[in-house]
């Protein structure tokens, strides 16, 4: 028996990273997925090498219809869902001088507004199963403040946040909602939009002295989706090798 019969999940940016992993244990773990992410052709070729539970669609999370579109489809093919993964997110990193408005913009629409809309969005399809899972994927950046990345620190603050007022605004709906913090995490955000001089930081500033795997952030993002973590809503779970001990 898998920790998530029977459960339908949405799972955004997951062609890729942490979302990909999670995809795949969650399959593993028995739910319906649905992979949605801007990145096509990854995402189609992932969620067919998953086999018949698993779906890919087209969504930016910052656009209202997309979620509307994604929701609807789902519900057609699966049925109400029950969990939702908001994990799409971009990182921007620039110097002060180099920092645009533009790039503090998409920052928000990307990793807050998308955050927001997909909890708005998805809450009715939960009410109708009777009980929900939201997991927030905001970051160590959504503790502390970390040079070149107003934007980034701004929004997974904000992701942290809003959190704990949809944990008290959905308790009484029986739909719970947790954030996740990684730390430095091995995946294609970091190994294409991070400097080499942080990623170096990052490594000493980690007492487990090595970058986290997207598989081991999977894990969290599973036990926050599953019954494992029925007494809990509205808290940051850290996963970040000790970083910010
Ligand atoms: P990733 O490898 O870049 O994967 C994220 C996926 O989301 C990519 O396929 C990306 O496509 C997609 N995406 C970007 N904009 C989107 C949009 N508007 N709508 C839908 N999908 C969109 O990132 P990751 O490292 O797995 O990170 C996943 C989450 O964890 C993010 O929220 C990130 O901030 C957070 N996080 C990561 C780390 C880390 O060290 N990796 C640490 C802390 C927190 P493109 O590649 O085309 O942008």
């Amino acid at each position: 028996m898998g920790k998530l019969d029977h459960k339908v999940a949405i799972i955004t940016g997951a062609a890729q990273g942490i979302g990909a992993a999670t995809a795949q244990l969650f399959i593993k773990e028995g739910a319906f997925v649905v992979l949605t992410d801007v990145q096509d052709d990854k995402g189609k070729a992932l969620a067919k090498s998953l086999g018949d539970k698993a779906i890919y669609m087209h969504h930016d999370v910052s656009i209202r219809k997309d979620w509307e579109h994604v929701l609807k489809e789902t519900e057609k093919l699966f049925g109400p869902v029950s969990i939702l993964i908001n994990n799409a997110g971009i990182v921007i990193q620039k110097s002060l001088e180099e920092y645009t408005d533009e790039d503090f913009h998409k920052l928000y629409m990307i990793n807050q507004f998308g955050v927001y809309l997909g909890m708005m969005v998805t809450y009715p399809s939960m009410e109708k199963v009777g009980r929900g899972a939201i997991v927030n994927i905001s970051s160590t950046s959504g503790f502390r403040g970390k040079a070149g990345l107003m934007g980034y620190n701004a929004s997974k603050f904000a992701v942290r946040g809003m959190t704990k007022s949809a944990a008290l605004d959905f308790a009484s709906k029986n739909i719970r909602v947790n954030s996740v913090h990684p730390g430095f995490i091995n995946t294609p955000m970091t190994l294409d939009h991070i400097s080499d001089e942080y990623k170096e930081k990052a490594m000493k500033d980690t007492p487990l002295g090595r970058g986290g795997e997207p598989e081991e952030v999977a894990q969290m993002i599973l036990f926050l989706s599953c019954d494992d973590s029925s007494f809990s809503t509205g808290s940051e779970f850290i996963t970040d090798g000790g970083r910010l001990a």
